[in-house]
């Protein structure tokens, strides 16, 4: 059954029984939180088991908040830190639990998480979050053409195959598209709830040894201000942004830069994960199968390592010197190493055809990739391909939708690349489309202008995000530890 309908129930209203999206966190010194040590112990005496299992539960699924309307509050105990209250969000009322929120009063807006709400915000910043996700438009079904509804039909019985995938990246029909991003919304707030999360990449070399086609670091681009961070600029950021800001999961992304090598690298995580409580992910492109297993066994926990294009011919045209298969070895080596594996492709290739774009995304599910990375190509300057057309937003948005369709579960990040080519709309229109976190750019502003892989990165409105999406505690470090065993689980 497809479940479109219940996408298009929701008016574009804002209050609380209408509620789309959102997510979030809390941070230290915002508003809420636990208290100290000492108070725990005092309230865990007090309490004993209600404290236990309210504790519990926000322990397990602190990374997962949502905001909601208080609607009543039962607290039996005065002064009792845990209290049963009501809440409204899109899926209507709810009981649950608050936690340290002694001010709270009926039409307050709290963030809650599993069952227990353990934060209150104000109704503006609540709106904010939901404002930044909220489908505008009602969508009228009824005008559908039926063919296209029984392709959309196929992902819930599992039977979208390559030329229905076809089918949906080739529609250009309006209504078609905002049908398509609403069912895969639908399907990532049914599978994920209303989870996101923001993650950061650290740009921290600009040298490359490579040459490809499309990358304004290629090795012969004459006009790159090259630069490398020390291994002591990478632990310092790394901190700064876990510690100060809150990240708990970042990217270090070089290009293939052999003067980091495999010691260096190692060392490097060794220190970072010695200094910072924060999952790493290597982007540091072809090094040996030994370095990966090196760079794993000192911290390491996945590989953002994209093949870029399934379809052979193109991936050989673009990447001189480089091998397909090699690439997609060193994949599945680096997935029985037991990373977790962020991949993905490029939209816009010249010669690319919506029947490569479908062997991409089918390539993404056989290989099981628990984070899926797909972007626009962006003409670059000094490039081979700097007058081909760029790939287009549109495109990406289908491809996002269809991926999430196909992979429910899977971490799909709004790429900086669909920031770029559609500004601050960027983020919501991905989020919309089944997208579900966001990477935020945490290269040092002396050097991150360098890193122009394509021109004009977009950044902005980081602090906003930040401000929802990020935590500054151990809970929310284990949350997205278990979150990242559920997914190997999932796709196993
Ligand atoms: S895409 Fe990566 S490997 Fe290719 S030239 Fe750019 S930085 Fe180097």
């Amino acid at each position: 059954m497809v479940r479109v309908s219940s996408q298009f129930r929701r008016s574009g209203g804002k209050g609380a029984g209408e509620i789309k999206a959102a997510a979030c966190g809390w941070k230290e010194g915002n508003g809420g939180g636990p208290a100290p040590g000492a108070e725990i112990k005092e309230y865990k005496e007090r309490a004993g088991g209600a404290f236990q299992a309210a504790f519990k539960a926000a322990y397990k699924t602190m990374c997962l908040t949502i905001p909601a309307k208080v609607i009543a509050i039962d607290n039996p105990v005065p002064g009792f830190p845990v209290a049963n209250i009501t809440v409204e969000d899109s899926k209507g009322r709810k009981e649950i639990k608050s936690l340290w929120l002694p001010e709270l009063k009926v039409g307050d807006w709290v963030l809650y998480a599993y069952d227990t709400a353990i934060r209150k915000v104000s109704e503006e910043d609540a709106r904010e979050i939901l404002e930044l996700l909220e489908p505008k438009k009602h969508i009228d079904i009824s005008a559908l053409d039926t063919g296209f509804l029984e392709v959309l039909k196929g992902h819930s019985t599992g039977n979208l195959s390559r030329d229905g995938i076809v089918r949906l990246l080739k529609t250009e029909d309006p209504l078609e598209m905002e049908t398509l991003f609403a069912e895969a919304n639908t399907v990532r707030q049914a599978s994920l709830r209303d989870f996101f999360c923001i993650h950061g990449i650290m740009e921290f070399s600009n040298h490359c040894a490579m040459n490809c086609f499309y990358c304004g670091l290629r090795r012969d681009s004459a006009d790159v201000v090259r630069y490398r961070m020390t291994p002591d600029e990478i632990v310092g950021a790394v901190e700064d942004a876990v510690n100060r800001r809150g990240y708990k999961l970042i990217v270090l992304q070089s290009g293939d830069d052999f003067h980091y090598t495999d010691i260096k690298l190692v060392e490097i995580i060794r220190r970072i994960k010695k200094s910072s409580k924060v999952f790493i992910f290597m982007s540091v492109g072809e090094r040996s199968i030994e370095c990966y297993r090196r760079m794993k066994a000192a911290g390491a926990s996945g590989v953002l390592f994209r093949f870029e294009t399934s379809n052979r011919e193109i991936y050989n045209l673009i990447h001189p010197g480089q091998s397909y298969d090699r690439r997609m070895e060193l994949l599945k080596g680096m997935k029985e190493l037991g990373y977790y594996i962020a991949s993905g492709f490029l939209i816009g290739l010249p010669g690319q055809t919506a029947e490569d774009i479908a062997d991409d995304i089918l390539a993404m599910k056989a290989l099981k990739v628990n984070m899926a990375s797909i972007g626009p190509f962006i003409p670059c300057a000094s490039t081979p391909l700097a007058t081909h057309q760029a790939g287009s937003a549109e495109m990406t948005l289908k491809v996002t939708a269809v991926l999430r369709l196909l992979m429910p579960r899977a971490k799909i990040p709004v790429t900086t690349a669909l920031e770029t080519i559609e500004s601050e709309e960027g983020r919501r229109l991905g989020l919309s489309s089944g997208a579900n976190s966001l990477m935020f750019n945490l290269t040092p502003e002396r050097y991150r202008g360098d890193y122009r892989i394509y021109p004009n990165k977009y950044h902005g409105k980081e602090e906003v995000w930040e401000k929802y999406g990020l935590f500054n505690e151990e809970l929310s470090y284990r949350m997205l530890e278990k979150k990242m065993f559920e997914a190997f689980e999932v796709l196993k």
